[in-house]
This record gives C-alpha cells, sequence and structure tokens, in this order.
C-alpha cells in the first residue's frame, strides 16, 4: 500500500503546498484533522471537485467519503448552486442589512424543524453554540451547562472539555488557552448515560442552565443515542428547570429534512445547525422556542451579532441546497450509507478484523473493535492503530475517508454505481491492510 510519504510522486505537487503552507500557516492546515495528524503522510490539497469526484493538485481523483465534513449532500459544485451562488454574488457580496434571503433560508428551517420557531443566522457551527449556550444562561439566569465526554460543538472555550474529533485526534484532554474559570461551570458526563445526567441535576439544584449534546454523536466516530436517551435529556432537563440544546450541526438537513428530530422526534428547546444548512460557504445558525428567542438583542438583553451573518452569497448556497434536497435526496443518503457500510464490513469479515460498523441515521463509522461503541471510552478502547493503513489503502485506490479514527464518514447523494464499484475494489486491500 502507498506510504502516502513526501517521496511518492504521486504526491509530489501536494508535499511542496504542504511544506509551503508549513513555513506560513501553523501546521500547514486551517483546521487541524486535515493535517492527516494521526493517520501520517502528505494530506492532498485539493484543487477541484465536483459530483463525488474530489481532484488533488497532483491530478489524482478520489470518491469523497467526507463531503467537506458534511455540507456537500448534493455533491460537489451542484450546477443549481453554484447558479445561485454565482448570481447573488453578481448582486452584491455584503451589505450589512436585512436581505430577503435571510428570510426565506430561516422560514426554511423553521418550516423543516417544528420546534424551531425562530432563528438567527451566524458564519459557523462554533458561534451557533456559543450563543446557544450564553442565551441559555441569560434565559435561565444560571451558570453550569453540561456536556458529554466526546461530543464536540466546535470551539468554544467552555465546550471543549472532553471534546472529540480533532480534540480526540490528536490526543488532547483538554486544550492550554482554556482558563480554569471558562471551563469551570462546565460539567461532563458519559454519553448515553442518562442516570449519570440525573445525578448531576440531583447534585446542583437550580444551578444547571442547559444540557447541550450532539443529536446523535458524529464526533468520536457515528454513536446513535440509546432509545430514550434523548427522551430522557428533555424530560430531565425540563424537571430541572434547564434548557436542552441539540447540536445538529452535522446531523440538520442530513439525517432527514428535518435533521435528527425527524428521527426521533424529540424537541430540544434550543437547537444549532451548520453544515448543510451552508450549502459549502460560512453559514450556521441557532434558534427554538420564541419565549427564549425574544431574549436576543436587540428585542432582548442577551447580546450577540454577526458584520457577515446571514450573508447573501453563503444563504444563497444555503437555501439553494436545502430547496433541493427533497425525498429522494434523502433516499440516497440511507441508501449509500447502508452500500458503504456493507462494502467496508463485509471486506473486513473476509479479512477477520474485529470491527463495528456503526451508522448513526445515514452517518457511519469503522469501530476496530467487537463491542457496540456507546460513548468516548469505548470509541478510545478501540484498536484505533488499525485505522492509519487501512485509511492510507483507501486512499491509494481513489476513495477519500476522513482522516481519522474518530470521524463520522459522510456520504453525498451523488454517489452512483461507478463510485461503488471503486470503493469496492479498494475494500479488500484496506481490510488486508488493517489486519
Ligand atoms: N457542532 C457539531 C456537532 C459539529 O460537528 C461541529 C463541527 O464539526 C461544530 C459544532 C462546529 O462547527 P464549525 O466547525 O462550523 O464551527
Amino acid at each position: 500500500t502507498s506510504s502516502g510519504s513526501d517521496t511518492d510522486p504521486s504526491t509530489a505537487r501536494s508535499a511542496a503546498l504542504f511544506a509551503r503552507a508549513s513555513a506560513v500557516i501553523p501546521g500547514g492546515v486551517n483546521s487541524p484533522v486535515r493535517a492527516f495528524h494521526s493517520v501520517g503522510g502528505t494530506p492532498r490539497f485539493m484543487a477541484e471537485a465536483s459530483g463525488y469526484t474530489l481532484r488533488d493538485a497532483d491530478g489524482t481523483e478520489y470518491v469523497d467519503l467526507i463531503s467537506s465534513w458534511g455540507p456537500m449532500i448534493l455533491g460537489h459544485a451542484h450546477p443549481a448552486v453554484v447558479e445561485a451562488v454565482q448570481k447573488a454574488a453578481a448582486t452584491g457580496l455584503s451589505f450589512g442589512a436585512p436581505t430577503l434571503g435571510e428570510i426565506e433560508l430561516a422560514e426554511e428551517i423553521v418550516r423543516r424543524v417544528d420546534p424551531v420557531d425562530e432563528v438567527r443566522l451566524v458564519n459557523s457551527g462554533t458561534e451557533a453554540t456559543m450563543s446557544a449556550v450564553r442565551l441559555a444562561r441569560g434565559f435561565t439566569g444560571r451558570t453550569k451547562i453540561v456536556k458529554f465526554a466526546g461530543c464536540y460543538h466546535g470551539h468554544v472555550d467552555a465546550l471543549l472539555a472532553d471534546a472529540g474529533s480533532g480534540v480526540a485526534t490528536l490526543g488532547l484532554p483538554t486544550t492550554p488557552g482554556v482558563t480554569g474559570a471558562q471551563a469551570a461551570d462546565t460539567i461532563v458526563v458519559p454519553y448515553n448515560d442518562l442516570s449519570a445526567v440525573e445525578r448531576v441535576f440531583a447534585e446542583y439544584p437550580g444551578e444547571i442552565a442547559c444540557v447541550i449534546t450532539e443529536a446523535a454523536a458524529g464526533n468520536m466516530g457515528a454513536i446513535a443515542p440509546r432509545p430514550g436517551f434523548n427522551e430522557g435529556l428533555k424530560r430531565v432537563t425540563t424537571d430541572g428547570g434547564a434548557l436542552l440544546i441539540v447540536d445538529e450541526v452535522m446531523t440538520g438537513f442530513r439525517v432527514s429534512a428535518s435533521g435528527w428530530f425527524g428521527v426521533d422526534g424529540v424537541a430540544g428547546d434550543l437547537y444549532t445547525f451548520g453544515k448543510v444548512m451552508s450549502g459549502g460557504l460560512p453559514a450556521a445558525a441557532f434558534g427554538g422556542r420564541a419565549d427564549v428567542m425574544r431574549y436576543l438583542a436587540p428585542a432582548g438583553p442577551v447580546y450577540q451579532a454577526g458584520t457577515l451573518s446571514g450573508n447573501p452569497v453563503a444563504v444563497a448556497a444555503g437555501l439553494t441546497t436545502l430547496r433541493h434536497a427533497d425525498a429522494g435526496v434523502y433516499a440516497a443518503l440511507d441508501a449509500n450509507a447502508t452500500r458503504l457500510g456493507t462494502i467496508l464490513g463485509d471486506a473486513l469479515t473476509a479479512e477477520g478484523v474485529p470491527h463495528r460498523v456503526q451508522y448513526a441515521a445515514n452517518m457511519v463509522s469503522v469501530f476496530f473493535t467487537e463491542d457496540e461503541v456507546i460513548d468516548y471510552a469505548g470509541a478510545k478502547a478501540a484498536q484505533t492503530w488499525r485505522f492509519p493503513a487501512f485509511f492510507h489503502a483507501l486512499l491509494a485506490r481513489g476513495v477519500y475517508p476522513p482522516p481519522s479514527a474518530f470521524e463520522a464518514w459522510f456520504v453525498s447523494a451523488a454517489l452512483d454505481d461507478r463510485a461503488f464499484d471503486i470503493i469496492a475494489d479498494a475494500a479488500p486491500h484496506a481490510a488486508r491492510a488493517a489486519a
């Protein structure tokens, strides 16, 4: 299999770009997991993409199984999205004043997710969760927040404790730069452990502003909430006078037309969205109950703002993506996830590699363990040492999975039989490499 080393001629241009980037950008990348830190080798610098195909700087093509970490459900450079972006750009890049498109995007989100009465647009998922937590604290007048180990909610200071995703990939328990004071009111409990949440509420009566949870976990690999878990969170928060923040940045408008709410029907008080609703440009949102959202400035006392929030080009990309995300797209995403998981699982079974293919609706992960993974401890206990060889064997055969054992794999609706032929040809080699 390919080592992906810097002397591999097929990665010469990427290697040169990585060296050049590393001189002016920390670690050569603008988001840590892109650096191939845990899998080794040369991160591929991308030149262009269309449909399910990524093409790197050396001209090598890959079947994309990351979809820009979630957003590109329609595939890359979808003609309608590109056209909408071009049209929006030609009529003004940013006004710093309200526009029709923002109303339409907000209406589309409110229409799709029943518990969401109002939304405010922001620029990233990090901003969305940061603002939702501030709003929950302002609304309840309480300070403590509860999060789950292995859940990632962006790089918000108070939410970086025991975060998954890149924090897990780099093996960081937490991060320097977050002060004790910033993390002091964050209580971290194991995912899928409702009694731990109940104990925390018993220990701090009247002090907890909110519980924030990924609607289904994707940042320690795909781990669905156990039956009744999200429902239990709703009950415990309501009984305890706290708010439930459902983070649907990853699941929103991917796992169903109305996100994970469309899967389990549990109504949160506040929601965070990003990724798919951005269409691939910087846009995100937080929203929820009208009585809570009206606590926001300018009508309410909780301050939150943004120079580029609701940017017309980003709004055009997001709105057009959502308008094209019909029942056929969601059926294709579900079918493609199952097809991917089955190919990978069958190949690993044939080689006798201990594994579990886990799904959270149409998000997929491969864990190298025989035990069902229900929390962060389980994800970390898997044989993650098998992952780099597995990853590089796929990459060498034209398949681009997430470069970390702690991430979900994101299919697009653009994957077709030819794409799955490429995946099916690569999978046995990857299984052998992982053995
Ligand atoms: N919340 C979840 C569940 C996420 O998966 C992410 C990013 O992966 C975020 C929040 C942060 O979003 P962003 O990277 O846009 O800041």
